[in-house]
C-alpha cells in the first residue's frame, strides 16, 4: 500500500513535528487544527526548524523550500481528510476527544485510509472501537522532538490487521524512523517506564529532597540521561504528563501511577512547561 497523502490532526507540539518530517520525506501533508492560531504557530515553528536544519547542513535550500511547499493547513477536519491515504491524530491526550475525532475521521476519510493515533497512553483498541474500520486503526507514537528522535512505537489494537501494521511500519521507515512494535497496554512501553520516573522526580521536588536543577543534574550526570526528568517533563508539556499519568492510574488501577499533587498544581496554574514559558524551569 503506498502512502502519499497524509493528514495530521492537531498542530501542537507533536503535530507540527510529524507534518515537518512527513513533508521532508516527500509526502503531501495537510495539517488540521480547530484553532487557526495554533496552525499559524505550527507553520512558523516548522519554518524555524527547517531553517535550523539548513544551518546545520542537514538539508539544503531546495529541500527546505520543497518541504514547506508540501504542507498546507486547514481548520476543516472533515474536508481535510477526504482525499488522504493515512491520518495521524495528535490532539490532546483525552479519551473523549480522541473518540470524537475518530468518529469524524471514520465518516470523512476514504474507505481504504489508515487512521493512526499518536496517543501516549490511551488504548488503541478502545479508539478503534469508535470506528467502523478497527482493522485500519493503529498507534503511531512519535517521540518529541519529532524531527530529531528516531523511535516510532507502533501499537497494534486487538483488531489491527497485518496489512495496516506492515504499511505503518514501512511508512515509519520511509520517514527515517526506527519502528518498534508493541502490544496495546496503557502507556505502551515508553510512557509506562518514563512517566513513573518523571512523577517520582516531581514528588522528590514536592518533598524538598532537592531543587529542580539538582534533581535534573543527578539524573544527567549520574544516570547518563541526556535530559533531567523535570526538564523532559517541561519539554513534553506538564498537562500532557498529567493526562498520561491519569490514564495509567485509571487503566492499570495501581497507585504507583497516581499523579503527584505538585504536578496537578502546576497544571492548574497554567505552568505547562516550555509551551507556556514556565514549568519546573523557566523559558524565555
Ligand atoms: P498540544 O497540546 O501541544 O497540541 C494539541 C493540538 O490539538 C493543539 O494545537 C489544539 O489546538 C489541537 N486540537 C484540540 N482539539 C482539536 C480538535 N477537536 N481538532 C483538531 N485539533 C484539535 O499536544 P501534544 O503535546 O502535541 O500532544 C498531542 C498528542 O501526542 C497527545 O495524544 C500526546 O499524548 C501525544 N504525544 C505527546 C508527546 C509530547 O512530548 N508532547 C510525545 C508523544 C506523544
Amino acid at each position: 500500500m503506498s502512502i502519499d497523502r497524509i493528514a495530521v490532526v492537531g498542530g501542537g507540539t507533536m503535530g507540527n513535528g510529524i507534518a515537518h518530517v512527513a513533508a521532508q520525506h516527500g509526502k503531501n501533508v495537510r495539517l488540521l487544527d480547530v484553532d487557526q492560531g495554533a496552525l499559524d504557530l505550527a507553520m512558523s515553528t516548522i519554518g524555524k526548524n527547517l531553517d535550523r536544519q539548513l544551518k546545520k547542513g542537514v538539508i539544503d535550500e531546495a529541500a527546505r523550500d520543497a518541504t514547506r511547499a508540501r504542507i498546507e493547513s486547514d481548520t476543516d477536519l472533515s474536508g481535510g481528510v477526504a482525499d488522504v491515504d493515512l491520518v495521524v491524530e495528535a490532539v490532546p491526550e483525552r479519551p473523549e476527544l480522541k473518540a470524537k475525532i475518530f468518529r469524524t475521521l471514520d465518516s470523512s476519510a476514504p474507505d481504504g485510509a489508515i487512521l493512526a493515533s499518536n496517543t501516549s497512553s490511551i488504548s488503541i483498541t478502545e479508539i478503534a472501537a469508535h470506528t467502523s474500520r478497527p482493522e485500519q486503526v493503529i498507534g503511531m507514537h512519535f517521540m518529541n522532538p519529532v524531527p530529531v528522535m528516531k523511535l516510532v512505537e507502533v501499537i497494534r489494537g486487538l483488531a489491527t490487521s497485518d496489512e495496516t501494521t506492515a504499511a505503518t511500519v514501512a511508512l515509519a521507515e520511509e520517514l527515517g524512523k526506527t519502528p518498534v512494535e508493541v502490544n496495546d497496554f496503557p502507556g505502551f512501553v515508553s510512557n509506562r517506564v518514563l512517566m513513573p520516573m518523571i512523577n517520582e522526580a516531581v514528588t522528590a521536588l514536592m518533598e524538598g529532597v532537592a531543587q529542580p536543577e539538582a534533581i535534573d543534574t543527578v539524573m544527567k550526570l549520574g544516570m547518563n540521561h541526556p535530559m533531567g526528568p523535570l526538564a523532559l517533563a517541561d519539554l513534553i508539556g506538564l498537562d500532557t504528563c498529567l493526562n498520561i499519568l491519569e490514564v495509567l492510574h485509571r487503566e492499570l488501577g495501581d497507585d504507583r501511577y497516581r499523579p503527584s499533587p505538585l504536578l496537578r498544581k502546576y497544571v492548574a496554574a497554567g505552568w505547562l512547561g516550555r509551551k507556556s514559558g514556565r514549568g519546573f524551569h523557566s523559558y524565555d
